[in-house]
């Protein structure tokens, strides 16, 4: 038993919960089993503290079981690859810019990361793949370099799952200056936050990657809660806006509120002095509309899906205008 020195410490509790309804036939085992598969989706920072078992959870906790049991040797046998998305000027139709997206070639089938990194990001594992990806960015930075092609600006996607960990920045820098790279070829992009205590440690995170001289973006704005407010204190320099946003814009109509929205957080943006990105251009129509609305980058079908590093240097070595 452990004695405690003061009566008046304070504690704060946190209870979590999976439920499960007994059914009649139902054996100790089963129950026990239930109960427990919806307590390990608390875990997730969306699911809320209490968690109902459902059906469908046994066959997600399966697939789990089988991504987290093949992660690790797959890390080890380099199965995971980077592709590039482009980002291009919209105004001047040129590349500035590249994504770095994750695919894991696995039995010859590409695997896309819907397909694998909510389960990493559960069970912690997503900090590994997130600095191989990394790691392998700036390696083809420097091959690239030393075979005479000029690289642009790559961002890598970081988790929000690392960043309560004090040391993330101080590891992105260690990894970036093993590899000699200089830091205006890398960008951190991160999602937006789901509460205060994220906020706290995101901002910090910023300021640390700033200092650097290495760029940081929020992505997929729009989807989380942050509010407008906590953009205000936060000195990211890219605001990645979601394709959620641009979906919904793709008709004639003038007096459409999605348009409205959209158009006035590409202000907001532009005028706190802060870049911003449309993500999930797919019509000449959507990308028409960014450029009367001021939007300067863009990512999106409409100029390439994201693409192996062999066709990507092809983009880097040639003068396509998008
Ligand atoms: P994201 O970071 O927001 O990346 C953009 C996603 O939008 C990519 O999906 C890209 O293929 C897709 N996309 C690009 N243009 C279009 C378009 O015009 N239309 C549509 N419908 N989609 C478009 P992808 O590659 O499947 O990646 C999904 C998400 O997985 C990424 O969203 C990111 O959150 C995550 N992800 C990918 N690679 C990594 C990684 O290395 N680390 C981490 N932590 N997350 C990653
Ligand atoms: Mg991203
Ligand atoms: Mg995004």
């Amino acid at each position: 038993m452990v004695e405690l020195e003061s009566k008046n410490m304070e504690f704060d509790l946190m209870v979590r919960m999976g439920v499960y309804r007994i059914q009649p036939d139902d054996s100790a085992e089963r129950t026990i089993q239930a109960a427990k598969t919806a307590y390990l989706y608390t875990r997730n920072p969306s699911a809320g503290n209490v968690v109902w078992f459902s059906e469908d959870m046994i066959q997600i906790s399966i697939h789990d079981q089988e991504v987290t049991g093949k992660f690790n040797q797959a890390l080890k046998k380099n199965e995971f690859e980077v592709f590039y998305q482009p980002k291009v000027d919209i105004q001047s139709g040129k590349l500035t810019s590249a994504e770095a997206l994750c695919r894991w070639i696995r039995d010859g089938q590409v695997v896309p990361p819907m397909d694998f990194i909510p389960t990493l990001e559960k069970e912690g594992s997503i900090c590994n793949l997130d600095f191989y990806m990394l790691n392998k960015v700036c390696e083809h930075i420097n091959e690239w370099k030393s075979c005479g092609i000029e690289p642009v600006k790559i961002s890598v996607n970081f988790s929000r799952v690392h960043i309560l960990n004090k040391k993330l920045a101080e590891k992105i820098i260690k990894l970036i200056s093993n590899h000699k790279v200089e830091y205006q070829y890398i960008e951190i992009e991160i999602t937006e936050m789901s509460g205060y205590e994220d906020f706290e440690s995101l901002s910090e995170f910023v300021d640390t990657m700033k200092e650097y001289g290495i760029e940081t973006s929020l992505d997929d704005f729009g989807t989380g809660y942050s509010s407008l407010n906590l953009l205000k204190d936060l000195r990211v320099d890219t605001v990645k806006i979601d394709k959620s946003f641009l979906q919904k814009i793709d008709s004639d109509s003038e007096d459409d509120q999605e348009k409205s929205m959209l158009r006035n957080i590409i202000n907001m943006v532009n005028e706190m002095n802060m870049k911003v990105v449309a993500e999930g251009v797919e019509t000449p129509m959507q990308r028409e509309f960014l450029r009367e609305v001021n939007c300067q980058v863009a990512q999106g079908f409409l100029f390439d899906k994201p693409l192996p590093k062999e066709e990507f240097e092809l983009r880097l070595q040639g003068t396509r205008e998008y």
